[in-house]
């Protein structure tokens, strides 16, 4: 453990000293090579192989003077973790000595075969091959541990014919497909300075910490990341007396480490704090640009889990590592900004930065009403289903929270009321030169709406705690340009430009202001107001990826260039199988667990019991209580031992079923409801079998010991 003393090494100084950031390339590069850089960023430039040779060398010193051996680059296979192929700088001379070598081409290319990533019938393995190619908006960076220092190369990762491979590709093909409507809908308000407009993500990330010496003994913890088995200890998370209380030591002492490891590497890790459920974080970075916030949040879970082994712990990332308690998720925070600095979701000064806004937002608005499924699909995981819909985390119906005063003003637009004035103090004036001038503090808070606005940001607040976030961010960018490009070719035609946007606004919202929600999301009347209101409810993943398979989306993805009915294809099934494939190991644990581990222990603990009963009626202290226990231990032993036999056999179905949605559907509804009843057996033996002999530590230590 390597603390660091900011008295004599101040933040200032460790901060992105482990990052090829703008400002290294800016003092390192020649002045018309970052000039040349920038441009390509911004996307008005191919980069070339010359200005590639450049950075390269310049990369190399730089990584080389901090002590790197090996270069690798990083890339976003559809597993949803990040995977590396980690190549030496040396390059023999042929007298048996070394250069420390890396090219413009290794740089902006590398072929890492990569044939075993799943590509959802993309490629045969013969044609395996893969590229990978630098992504100049997201910094290279060092990974430094214990082991060594390597340089990391974010990149996309495409097959040998173009497709993508990965989540990265797409996520820049809708980056680019936003901006470019965005920009049509700024012209045609006037605005001729803006050449790009980014879509900028925060993601607030939850994760559990467990001492490791408890986490070693649950083999249900190691292979699936969650606990199959757990009796509900006596106090829970009732109390509230967790969440944002005062940070233990331990826990304190690893995000210290945690925060440096990061400010390194140059993720602004900025606030962190106690989460509702026992021994539950967050850590929030400030936001970044949308490539760079995906490849920093990857590096986030990484650095939680291998900053948690150095202090002895383990860093939980699954969405629901303990029933009965809150689970983890990601708020995925996102706006749009221009180039020139403006977020498009800050409610303005004047009544032009209000028609933009209220524009924008109505864009958001008829995006996740029109593609609420699409919305509900990125966030479709096994680990996701056992969240979405308990009573804690947003529920699976995708709606929208405004907070009172902006809802009341786009709701006297819908209705076309002009000169009113809000309850809240904001004038609407319709029909003059403006539109509403909006109060100061447009949005108030609510912890339960799925897709909030939080004042000058959307919080999409569904999205898993071990997903990667390319995904949501993809598929949210690229709805909110369908919208957008609607309105951009209503009002290029248009001759009365303010006319035009306050049509747009008032149909807009008028037909979309269902999916606006401002009430508590975790109650059953929303519920059945949501069905009501005509709004999908979608509450599993394998129903929900199923959006992939429409028309709509097919059309809606090829429209914007970023995701081919091939494409889509493949990772429908991709993902389909992965939601079989960790069911499918919770499945096995739970069968090895139940049969080899619980099952003797309890029996043993009954037949223990059988023999005090004896041994204390030699002495004549005749009691039925022990009898008692172990003959309601032997009685659920035999319930457990049908059970497990009967959740076997469902899963040996499962696994016989050829087509990937029909092997999906028997995973979901017949393995994991024979898991609950085994589950159900186990638990309540554990709370009738002594501690000691009991196989493994129990929620108890887990949730509570740090
Ligand atoms: P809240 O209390 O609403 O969760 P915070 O200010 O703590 O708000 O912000 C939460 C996250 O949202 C942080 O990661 C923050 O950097 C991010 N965020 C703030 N502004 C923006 C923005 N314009 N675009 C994207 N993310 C943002
Ligand atoms: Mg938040």
């Amino acid at each position: 453990m390597s603390l660091i003393d900011f008295t004599k090494t101040p933040v200032t100084e460790i901060y992105g000293s482990n990052s090829f950031s703008n400002a290294v390339m800016k003092e390192r590069l020649p002045k018309n090579v970052f000039r040349e850089v920038l441009a390509v960023q911004e996307g008005e430039k191919e980069l070339t192989l010359a200005i590639a040779e450049v950075v390269a060398a310049v990369m190399r010193d730089w990584a080389i003077e901090k002590g790197a051996t090996h270069y690798t680059h990083l890339f976003q296979p559809l597993t949803g973790l990040t995977a590396e192929k980690h190549d030496a700088f040396i390059a023999p001379t042929g007298d048996g000595k070394v250069l420390m070598e890396f090219s413009g081409k290794e740089l902006i290319k590398g072929e890492p075969d990569a044939s075993s990533f799943p590509s959802g019938g993309l490629r045969a393995t013969f044609e395996a091959r893969g590229y990978t190619a630098w992504d100049v908006t997201s910094p290279a960076f060092l990974k430094q541990d214990p082991t060594g220092t390597t340089l990391c190369i974010p990149t996309a990762f495409i097959s040998y014919y173009g497709q993508a491979l990965d989540k990265k590709v797409p996520l820049l093909k809708s980056i680019d497909a936003l901006s470019k409507q965005a920009v049509r809908v700024l012209r045609t308000l006037g605005n001729e300075t803006t050449k790009r407009v980014v879509t900028t993500v925060g993601p607030e990330q939850e994760y559990f910490l467990i001492d490791r010496e408890y986490y070693d003994k649950r083999p249900d913890l190691m292979l699936t990341g969650r606990t199959i088995f757990g009796a509900l200890p006596a106090k829970g998370q009732e109390l509230e007396d967790h969440y944002f209380g005062a940070i233990k030591e331990r826990v304190a002492a690893f995000m210290r480490e945690l925060n440096t490891e990061l400010w390194k590497v140059g993720i602004p890790a900025k606030t962190q704090h106690n989460e509702v459920a026992p021994n539950q974080f967050e850590i929030a970075p400030i936001f970044l640009n949308a490539t760079a916030a995906v490849d920093s949040n990857q590096l986030v879970m990484e650095t939680l889990r291998s900053v948690a082994r150095r202090h002895g712990m383990e860093c939980l990332l699954h969405e629901k590592p303990f029933a009965g308690v809150n689970g983890s998720g990601k708020h995925n925070n996102w706006s749009m900004a221009t180039d020139d600095g403006i977020n498009l979701f800050e409610p303005g000064e004047n009544p032009e930065s209000n028609a933009r806004f209220l524009l924008f937002a109505a864009a958001v608005v008829e995006a996740v009403d029109r593609y609420a499924l699409l919305i509900r699909g990125s966030v479709a995981t096994s680990g996701n289903d056992h969240r979405l819909g308990a009573n804690e985390a947003p529920p699976a119906i995708v709606s929208i929270f405004f907070g009172g005063p902006l809802t009341e003003i786009f709701d006297n637009i819908a209705e076309g009321k002009s000169g009113a004035k809000t309850e809240s103090g904001g004038t609407i004036k319709i029909g003059v030169s403006s539109l509403p001038s909006l109060p100061k503090d447009v949005s108030d808070r609510n912890r339960t709406s799925p897709f909030a606005f939080t004042g000058n940001k959307f919080e999409f607040r569904m999205v898993g705690s071990s997903q990667s976030i390319a995904t949501p961010n993809t598929y949210l960018n690229t709805a909110v340009a369908q919208v957008l490009s609607e309105f951009a070719a209503k009002l290029e035609k248009a001759s009365n430009k303010n006319e035009a946007v306050q049509a747009i606004i008032r149909e807009s919202y008028a037909k979309h202001k269902r999916v606006v929600f401002n009430g508590n999301g975790y109650t059953g009347e929303w519920v059945l107001e949501a069905e009501r209101r005509g709004l999908p409810n979608v509450k599993n993943a394998v129903d929900a990826l199923s959006v992939l398979t429409l028309s709509e989306t097919i059309s809606l993805f090829e429209n914007h260039n970023v995701f081919t009915k091939e494409e889509l294809e493949s990772r429908y099934h991709i993902y389909l199988e992965k939601y079989s494939k960790q069911i499918n190991i919770e499945a096995g644990v739970t069968i090895e667990l139940a049969r080899r581990r619980i099952f003797p222990a309890a029996i043993a603990y009954a037949a223990g019991l059988a023999g005090s009963a004896s041994t204390l009626a030699a002495i004549g202290a005749v009691s039925a209580a022990p009898e008692k226990r172990a003959r309601r231990i032997a009685e659920i032993c035999s319930e457990l031992y049908d059970d497990t036999s009967k959740l076997e056999t469902v899963l040996s179905e499962a696994q016989e079923t050829a087509d990937s949605l029909a092997q999906a559907k028997a995973y979901l509804e017949k393995v994991r409801p024979a898991m609950e009843t085994v589950r159900a057996k186990v638990d309540a033996l554990e709370k009738i079998t002594a501690k000691e002999a009991w196989p493994f530590p129990g929620y108890e230590e887990l949730l509570f010991k740090l």
